[in-house]
């Protein structure tokens, strides 16, 4: 049938952020289908089953059509309007913050709402509420690449260059990336890569789809990626072949990692990481020799305590190769969430404002001070990062209330029994959602949002392009978009302008906030973006007709710190916060299955997705399972120092025999995970834990 409508438009998951067309072949919901828009170059008209199934959200049948707010007397839920919502929802922050004061109460965003969603709640927490406590779950996801890029470069932009450049690279290194199962329109790029003569490298603990794939797979004890990337590095510093030229003209402070580095000669990190000698020299010479180098790492490498140190040493390796800023070479970070980029530009991160702006530089604050129309002074300063502001919920020291918009904390955040513990102790949660996630399910109102194909925004994909989501279709009766809360809110707390809810015109408004800032939209607007199919950042407002370009690779000439120079950084292996112990003997670390996304709150409920992945699992290698006694399929139990859950058994050879693995999509995993915080990013440890293994039988 010949489609009435067809909308070009984005997959609402991950960071590849699929270019699809949405299509109605009559009016109705049900006849929504998918069709490929190959024009759309990040994936070239290519989808995994989680974009094609997506519309099968749109009318779900556990859709939230209304407002719900918890009733006293029963503890139930029940349907209001969204007048006495709103209302309660004001009401109680006000009283909170009168008895408690202004920072008692806070702000919780996603990586997945849009850049008008990001921008409008950090200035609704900033400038409605006046509170310093908002943060987001991409603090969970990227934040110790983006301190990485920042202190090396000068800049954080997860990939500084397309990511079709890694096709015409010579070796490509993905460390702690699983891209062929994560982001599968991707993994063509890798094809392409080996087509063109290229090499792939890839260390993980785990032998997944991408390490199968790989010409080179190094399987390290979990948490030891950065020793081994200083292995590395000492493996070229001690061969001669460092690009001398390249360190001189264009870093700095090499000298002090070259004498680090000497003290990882490779029979010591064989001992440290269980990679052999042979194989660290091996990858050494591999890039020694390659003409083009790219290290790209993903949250494997970043989610531990030391992921912003881990991070920098595989920068080190890149810059003693010279190879960032060169074409088709350099560093980059795979970036998570579907806006993880955008969310972290624009302001619902404790410490920044909209551009990438400092909130404590004082020319920042005066900038979108006077674009708010406040004083600097008005402005509160940093707040608390994402797992701090939880862990002080309910306590003299943190929020009384809390506002969550796109995040489902109660699976996704870390050692989650005692957040869960925490939400119990606020006096008042409040949730906007699209359906009844398990922390939507412990809030005191309930507010039931837009999604995906039902509205319009701007995103941020994970090569810093900015594309735009269209709405395809009207929303359900009942449900309002996340604009319109923030504004019925500001509204209700006695700020009655400022908070516009037409997407296009927060993004005006974004631009001008941005402008002059490390991440300026001020020349990008919804047109240029449909013309030019996206638009990298930076890109400013040239003020006449010959437009800034965008800005598709980065540092080409020059790095964004004050001497242009690209920095060095001696890192030491400390290793995981939590080592194995005779009580918990083995490494427990924690991933994606292709099926499902995140939280798994929206891919959960699509009967496709379900059906392909619809539970947790523990994989474990066949000699750790003799010594339990399982079979595959029969359930086990694994426990850390912060909780247990049961999970058939997966066994397989892929992985490591010290360390078993988990999927976090479902409530379970992250009881078990370590709440350690990388000093730098705050990121916590999900990658790496001790967990003990006891067999509990049944279920085969
Ligand atoms: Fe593309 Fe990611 Fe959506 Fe899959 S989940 S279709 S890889 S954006």
């Amino acid at each position: 049938m010949t489609p009435t409508k067809s909308t070009e438009t984005h997959c609402p998951y991950c960071s590849l952020q699929c270019g699809m067309r949405l299509e109605s072949t009559r009016k109705g919901v049900r006849e929504l289908s998918v069709a490929v828009w190959p024009e759309f170059p990040t994936n070239a008209g290519g989808l995994c089953r989680k974009g094609w199934t997506a519309p099968a959200l749109l009318r779900h049948r556990e859709r939230l059509t209304s407002p719900l707010v918890r009733d006293r007397a029963t503890g139930e839920l029940t349907a209001v309007s969204w007048d006495e919502a709103l209302e309660r929802v004001a009401a109680g922050l006000v009283k909170i913050q009168q008895r408690h004061g202004r920072d008692s109460v806070g702000v919780f965003g996603g990586g997945g709402l849009t850049n008008e969603k990001a921008y409008a709640l950090g200035k609704f927490a900033r400038v409605a509420l006046r509170t310093s406590a908002i943060d987001y779950n991409g603090r969970w996801c990227m934040s110790s690449a983006a301190t990485a890029g920042q202190r090396a470069f000068g800049l954080d932009r997860g990939l500084p260059f397309p990511l079709a450049d890694i096709e015409d690279a010579s070796v490509v290194v993905l460390v702690g990336s699983n891209l062929a199962e994560t982001a599968p329109p991707a993994a063509r790029h890798l094809e392409a890569l080996r087509a063109n003569g290229g090499r792939l490298v890839v260390i993980d603990p785990r032998a997944t789809a991408t390490a199968v794939r790989a010409d080179m797979h190094i399987q390290p004890v979990p948490g030891t990626d950065l020793a081994l990337a200083n292995g590395v590095l000492h493996a070229i510093v001690s061969a001669g072949q460092v690009d001398q030229d390249y360190v001189d003209a264009r870093t700095s402070g090499f000298d002090q990692v070259a004498a680090l580095v000497a003290g990882y000669w490779p029979e010591r990190v064989e001992r440290i990481t269980g990679v052999s000698a042979r194989e660290i020299v091996g990858l050494a010479q591999l890039l020694a020799q390659a003409d083009s180098v790219i290290i790209l790492t993903a949250r494997g490498a970043e989610q531990h305590a030391s992921g912003t140190d881990t991070v920098l040493a595989w920068i080190n390796v890149a810059l003693a190769l010279g190879q960032p800023g060169r074409p088709h070479a350099g560093y980059g970070c795979i970036t998570g969430q579907g806006n993880g980029q955008g969310g972290r530009e624009h302001g619902q991160k404790a410490d920044q404002l909209p551009g990438y702006r400092k909130i404590d530089d004082p020319a920042a604050r005066a900038h979108v001070a006077q674009v708010w129309g406040i004083e600097p002074d008005d402005l509160p300063g940093p707040g608390k990062s994402a797992y701090e502001m939880l862990d002080a919920m309910g306590t003299d020291d943190g929020v009384r209330a809390l506002l969550v918009f796109g995040s489902n904390i109660v699976v996704s955040a870390p050692n989650a029994s005692h957040i869960g513990e925490r939400l119990d102790a606020l006096d008042l949660l409040v949730v906007a959602d699209f359906v009844m996630s398990e922390t939507a399910a412990r809030a005191d109102v309930v507010l039931p949002v837009t999604q995906w194909a039902e509205e319009t925004g701007t995103m941020t994909n994970l090569e810093g392009r900015v594309i735009l989501r269209r709405q395809a279709l009207t929303p359900p009766d009942g449900v309002r978009s996340d604009l319109e809360v923030i504004s019925g809110l500001a509204q209700r707390l006695g700020v009655p302008t400022g908070f516009d809810t037409e997407p296009e015109v927060v993004f005006d408004e974004l631009r001008r906030a941005s402008a002059g800032g490390p991440a300026d939209y001020s020349g990008i607007d919804y047109g240029r973006i449909t013309r030019e199919l996206g638009v990298f950042w930076p890109c400013p407002d040239t003020g006449n007709e010959a437009a800034h370009p965008g800005t598709p690779r980065l540092f080409l000439d020059r790095f964004a710190t004050p001497d242009g120079r690209a920095r060095f950084h001696p890192v030491d292996h400390v290793g995981a916060a939590e080592q194995p112990s005779p009580d918990y003997p083995f490494y427990l670390t924690t991933g994606r299955v292709l099926a499902q996304y995140q939280s798994g709150a929206q891919t959960r409920r699509v009967r496709e997705l379900d059906a392909a992945a619809p539970g947790p699992f523990v994989e474990l290698h066949p000699m750790v399972a003799d010594l339990l006694g399982v079979v595959d399929g029969e359930q086990v139990r694994v426990a850390t120092r912060r909780g247990q859950m049961v999970a058939p058994a997966k066994i397989s050879t892929r992985i490591r025999r010290d360390t078993v693995f988990l999927p976090f999509h479902w409530v379970g995993a992250n009881l078990l995970t370590n709440d350690a915080l990388d000093p730098s990013s705050r990121m916590p440890e999900f990658k790496a834990c001790a967990a003990s293994l006891e067999r509990v039988g049944g279920a085969v």
